[in-house]
């Protein structure tokens, strides 16, 4: 991962009011160095409704943290009550958003055809997608783990062009890890890395499949990150429910340091 920056994202989920939001990005600020933001680009993926506060003050306390959404609408605006648009959300300075999280897929039917429109969406208001794909328990006991993940990576990057794909974040986010306190090991982390990285080779180039990040998601801690990112094709971390503290999530973007 050498020419790579890592990048380290925290997903909020549904957690923390706007004034929460605050005090939390004020505090992981405080808790990272300049040093610490060369080696690493951190993220924040607060709910919508915190959007506005986290942009007003990255941009008046001029804060290197970036920030994204959680989800997006495949439509641009119209009659779609309760959504949210690629084009809000840039308006928002959000950097990412994240396409085809397994409690979207899960809870609110996404499927992989939805997540390629979502990825799609982002692109066409210049947001970075992190693509969410992984495996549940019941594939990786039937050894059809790496398969199944590539054929999500398929789906939900059909039309997608290598120019926008350069700038385009993978989490492989193992179902079974997620929320579980059941990390995957860092050579599982690597074996589905290392599959995507070569599959995107082949659906682009060596050059784009080597400037995309993969990160890696589920049940991530300071305690468990340092081996994660000492695998060559893992690039950095999902983080949820360790994102929450600001102090531990400060010390996940150390690497456990
Ligand atoms: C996630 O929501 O993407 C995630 C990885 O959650 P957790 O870290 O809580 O397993």
């Amino acid at each position: 991962s050498t020419a790579r920056k890592p990048l380290i994202a925290g997903n909020w989920k549904m957690n923390l009011n706007h004034l929460e939001a605050i005090a939390h990005v004020q505090k992981l600020a405080f808790s990272l160095t300049d040093k610490d933001f060369d080696r690493v680009e951190v993220s924040v993926l607060p709910p919508f409704t915190d959007l506005r506060s986290v942009q007003t003050l990255v941009d008046g306390d001029k804060l290197r943290i970036v920030y994204g959404a959680q989800d997006l609408s495949v439509h641009d605006s119209g009659a779609y009550t309760g959504e949210i648009s690629g084009s809000m959300l840039a308006k928002l300075g959000c950097t990412f958003v994240l396409a085809g999280h397994s409690e979207r897929r899960e809870y609110h039917g996404e499927d992989d055809h939805v997540v390629n429109a979502k990825v799609q969406a982002a692109y066409r208001h210049s947001l970075t997608p992190i693509l969410c794909v992984g495996e549940g328990l019941a594939i990786r006991q039937a050894d059809g783990h790496v398969a199944y993940c590539l054929s999500q990576l398929d789906i939900a990057l059909n039309g997608v062009k290598a120019d926008q794909a350069k700038s385009l974040v993978i989490a492989y986010e193992p179902v079974w890890a997620i929320g579980t306190g059941e990390v995957a090991t860092p050579d599982d982390a690597q074996e589905v890395c290392t599959a995507i990285r070569a599959r995107l080779a082949e659906l682009y180039d060596g050059e784009v499949a080597a400037a995309i990040r993969i990160l890696y998601g589920g049940s991530v801690k300071s305690a468990n990150i340092a081996g994660i990112m000492a695998q060559p094709d893992v690039d950095g971390a999902l983080v949820g429910g360790a994102s929450l503290d600001p102090v531990e999530f400060a010390k996940i973007c150390r690497f456990g340091e």
